[in-house]
């Protein structure tokens, strides 16, 4: 209720009393204030109550909502059912418009505002997890491999001469992350990773001379991965954005679940850094992976660009650089829903800044309690050890061994099975030598893996970000059991 409203209450009801209630609102007024100048993360989250009012306020700004509307458009948000009318909060027409996903509908200035506001808030909580080298960030309603796919498409045709077709990508046996090449409609060049001890990890030089082999104008770019299962390790990122610089050709991380975690954000922050001749173009991260939302969304992110603003402060004539994640709002052909984005943005406004901390604190602890267990355990059978991959500071691996006899092997292949059968889900058994697998028209030896030729067999699991003691006690309790 507005002031005016309010002051005629006084005339209905005793005013002291209205005088009280007023301070109420404006006491919500007041932080609804805050964070519509300071666009940061509220510290402590609001509560489920606050930020149902703040969206009914803010769904009353789109027309489908209008008191007095009435639509004669061929779209004007009206939602058939009450299920759906409720769980958008009323708001209906998405966000973009035709022509830029970034751009203000029109009808919708509610809309519009939560896609805005939820982008500020991104940008804040990514400084929260320590990625401070980034510029600003695009929030999709498609899932990471999707957006991989429009990156790498957008980057292609505005970013690269019109020969390049080439990604140059370290194995990554994860499907979606080899068919974004295969959507963009371009050629994935497979490169194997080495073996270094228990570690699967980057051949620097096989990139380096792929490169060179293919010709720097032919290849689009080097698209890396951060996150990824046990034992492999993130791609060796910072000297990768070396080689991109040096041989001017594209970098694009694939950081699906790595914002939670700090050395992956700490490697990220090294590789943007331009002035020491390092490249990275875009870097694309899942919403769901990293902010407990359901899935359906993805952030694509850039660099900041201060260096190059120097230069071009220094030399008048330095040409203007293109700003990716503007080729790619305007890329996407029409609007886009807007319920990822909604998702978010509540999350983010309940999370709050201490909220947000707090997982990432957690997360880190669990860590290093979810090794110790798992190392502890391989006191106990023989058959199994931890596998050394510090590097990996999301996904841990325990090798199975294989004694002799298929009746081992039989064993081994059933522990995922058990596992799950028993209500575990997300531990990954990879049982070797695996089998051939072809994905997007290329065959892979012992798929699943990353690797051909690893030495055992092993179980994957991640710490990631909302797991709890008890997720990792329960499982290591089920685990024992079927050992
Ligand atoms: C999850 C994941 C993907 C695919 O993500 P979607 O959101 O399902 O498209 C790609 N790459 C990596 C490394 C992932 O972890």
């Amino acid at each position: 209720m507005n002031q005016k409203n309010l002051e005629i209450c006084k005339s209905l009801i005793n005013p002291s009393y209205i005088e009280q209630s007023s301070q109420a609102i404006n006491q919500y007024n007041h932080l609804i204030n805050v964070l519509l100048t300071q666009r940061r993360l509220p510290d402590k989250g609001w509560d489920d109550q606050f930020i149902r009012w703040f969206l009914n306020d803010i769904a009353k700004m789109d027309s489908n909502n209008y008191v007095e509307n009435a639509g004669v458009g061929e779209r004007e948000g009206r939602i058939h059912s009450r299920i759906v009318q409720e769980r958008h909060f009323g708001l209906a027409h998405g966000i973009g418009r035709s022509g830029d996903i970034s751009e203000q509908q029109p009808k919708a200035a509610g809309s519009s505002l939560v896609q805005r506001l939820c982008s500020y808030l991104v940008m804040d909580s990514m400084s929260v997890a320590g990625l401070n080298s980034i510029g600003e960030c695009l929030v999709l309603p498609m899932a990471t491999g999707m957006t991989i796919a429009l990156t790498l498409m957008t980057f292609t045709k505005h970013c690269r001469p019109p020969t390049a077709k080439y990604v140059i990508w370290p194995r990554i046996d994860q499907k979606s992350c080899l068919k974004a090449i295969a959507t963009a409609g371009l050629v994935p060049v497979v490169i194997e990773n080495v073996l270094q001890g228990d570690v699967i990890t980057t051949d620097l030089e096989a990139i380096e001379n792929k490169i060179i082999e293919l010709g720097p104008e032919n290849v689009v770019c080097v698209y890396s991965t951060t996150s990824c299962f046990a034992p492999r390790v993130p791609d060796r990122i910072i000297e990768i954005s070396e080689l991109c610089y040096k041989y001017n050709v594209g970098h694009i991380i694939n950081n699906a679940y790595g914002l939670q975690c700090s050395k992956i954000v700490h490697a990220i922050n090294e590789s943007c850094q331009s002035d020491k001749q390092r490249r990275v173009d875009a870097i694309i991260q899942s919403t769901d992976k990293n902010y407990m939302v359901p899935v359906g969304g993805a952030i694509i992110t850039s660099p900041k660009k201060e260096k190059q603003q120097h230069k071009q402060k220094e030399k008048g004539e330095e040409e203007q650089q293109v700003n990716l994640i503007d080729l790619i709002s305007k890329n996407y052909p029409g609007r886009a829903n807007g319920s990822p984005i909604l998702d978010l943005f509540i999350t983010l406004l309940s999370m709050g800044r201490q909220g947000y901390k707090e997982l990432l604190d957690e997360r880190k602890q669990l860590l290093t309690y979810f090794r110790d267990q798992l190392a502890s355990l391989s006191l106990q059978f023989p058959n199994c050890r931890l596998l050394d991959t510090p590097d990996n500071r999301i996904s841990l691996g325990l090798a199975l061994a294989v004694a002799s006899g298929d009746q081992q092997k039989l064993s081994i292949s059933m522990i995922g099975s058990k596992l799950f059968s028993r209500s575990c889900s997300g531990a990954r058994v990879i049982e070797l030598p695996g089998s051939k697998k072809s994905v997007a028209g290329l065959d892979f030896e012992s798929y699943g893996s990353h690797i051909n030729n690893y030495h055992s067999s092993y179980l994957t699991v991640a710490c990631a970000i909302g797991i709890t003691k008890d997720d990792i006690d329960t499982f290591m309790k089920r685990l024992k059991k079927i050992l």
